[in-house]
């Protein structure tokens, strides 16, 4: 009798990427794979690469060499972003057995077949197709939130970013497709869906439909309670857009804008396709059909030739907007792109300060955000179990995305409870005052 083989997987980046891995994990288990922790002891070890920063790189690069250590028989399979645009040829790498570039994930199982049968003599270099990757997630680990990939590629090009190369041009989803996926997910139990992209925005302009079109198919799905979006362009955002998803009750009014700089000059530089005074407009737009939304946005210091006045700009422009959350990025030399070959780059020591400074102020916005909804009803839907201070209590999130618990007297996985946000009991995590089940 065959010995049933143990494929251990990992992942790195974004959550595009996480629900790939998860595709792959499940392709795995489907092909007779036992699926095991990423330690020694597996026979095949798949290491979904990231590249959005030269430290996505590192440690793509540290994740293959040790899965290559902890079993030299086993099959290294380096897959995604990274592969794809690395500047030393990955496929040069003797570490690396199996290389799977984007849009050839769904290829594992085949490639693996071939890599049996070539053993020792070649290695498997599945790259480069254009069309939409067709990839099944039927059930997710947490249960409870399905992140579903219903886009890929990126055509905007901004001056400082990787993803383009590494992922091509928009390519959308079939409707039909999300669709069956968000049925099974339901059906396995799944409540929330989050819909995902490369640039969830584009979801559509090559189908002739829209995302505003798939969030309000999806809304017709029997079983899922929550929908949540993934980052948006800024653009997408209009009078309409906002009006009609404030008539969806499933969507969390919960808003990933992609700022990236408060500063107009910066943002030109950059090729951003909005000024800082359109993206304030948005976030207007957002506030006048939702009742305090969550708007939480990414934000690049140390963009080349971004001067002291121009930092400036944008600390008194998020001050101003006062956002939920606020992620900060220290600009990454990406070799290939435009920023890389701009004057004046700035000092690291720089960007850590500004860095420091930018998140300081973020923590100040998010407790003013949380402050102005603590005390006010809520729904929670509530996720995994964990010990605070001593006590075991459940933990899940409102539909802004806020942390809130109840003591684990019984399991509330996956259950909605209402209630009132009382007191802090964590950083950030907020007693949920019971009234009744959901
Ligand atoms: S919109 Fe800009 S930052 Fe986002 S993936 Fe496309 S090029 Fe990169």
């Amino acid at each position: 009798m065959n010995k049933t083989r143990k494929a251990a997987l990992h992942n790195l980046g974004c959550k595009v990427n996480a629900y790939e891995t998860e595709a792959m994990r499940q392709m795995l288990e489907e092909a007779g794979y036992e699926i095991v922790p990423f330690a020694p002891g597996a026979d095949v070890y798949v290491i979904n690469t990231c590249t959005v920063t030269n430290i996505a790189d590192r440690k793509s690069r540290q994740m293959l060499h040790r899965a290559r250590k902890m079993n030299p028989q086993a099959v290294v399979v380096a897959a995604g972003c990274y592969v794809q645009t690395a500047q030393n040829p990955v496929e040069d790498d003797p570490m690396i057995d199996i290389v799977l570039g984007n849009n050839c994930k769904k290829d594992l199982i085949r490639a693996l077949a071939e890599f049996d049968e070539a053993r020792g003599s070649e290695k498997i270099d599945i790259n480069h197709t254009k069309e939409y990757e067709q990839l099944f997630v039927s059930r997710t680990q947490e249960h409870t939130r399905a992140y579903i990939k219903v886009q890929d590629g990126c055509n905007q090009f901004c001056s400082y970013c990787i993803i383009p190369y590494a992922r091509g041009r928009v390519r959308s989803r079939a409707m039909d497709d999300v669709q069956r996926e968000v049925q099974a997910l339901a059906s396995n139990g799944c409540q929330e869906v989050v819909l995902t992209g490369i640039h969830l925005s584009s979801y559509g302009t090559d189908l002739g439909t829209s995302l505003l079109e798939l969030i309000q198919m999806v809304h017709e799905t029997e079983g899922i309670s929550r929908i949540r979006l993934g980052s948006l362009e800024p653009g997408i955002i209009t009078e309409a857009f906002a009006q009609t998803l404030a008539g969806l009750p499933k969507l969390c009014p919960h808003f990933h804008l992609s700022l990236q700089s408060g500063c107009t000059q910066t943002l030109i530089r950059m090729n951003r396709r909005y000024t800082a005074d359109e993206f304030r407009e948005k976030c207007r737009i957002l506030r006048s059909h939702f009742t305090d939304p969550a708007i939480t946005t990414d934000v690049i210091v140390g963009f080349p030739g971004e001067t002291q006045e121009e930092f400036e700009e944008t600390k008194a422009f998020l001050e101003e907007l006062c956002l939920y959350e606020t992620h900060i990025f220290k600009y990454s030399k990406r070799h290939g792109t435009r920023a890389a070959a701009m004057p004046d780059q700035i000092a690291e020591q720089i960007k850590s300060e500004r860095s420091e400074s930018l998140i300081a102020l973020g923590e100040e916005n998010r407790r003013r955000f949380e402050q102005l909804h603590a005390g006010r009803q809520k729904e929670v839907l509530f996720e995994e179990k964990q010990q605070i201070n001593g006590a075991q209590y459940f933990i899940g999130y409102t539909k802004e995305y806020m942390k809130a618990a109840v003591p684990a007297d019984e399991d509330y996985e996956n259950v909605r409870l209402f209630g009132r946000l009382g007191r802090e009991i964590d950083a950030h995590v907020f007693l949920l005052e019971r009234e009744s089940e959901g």
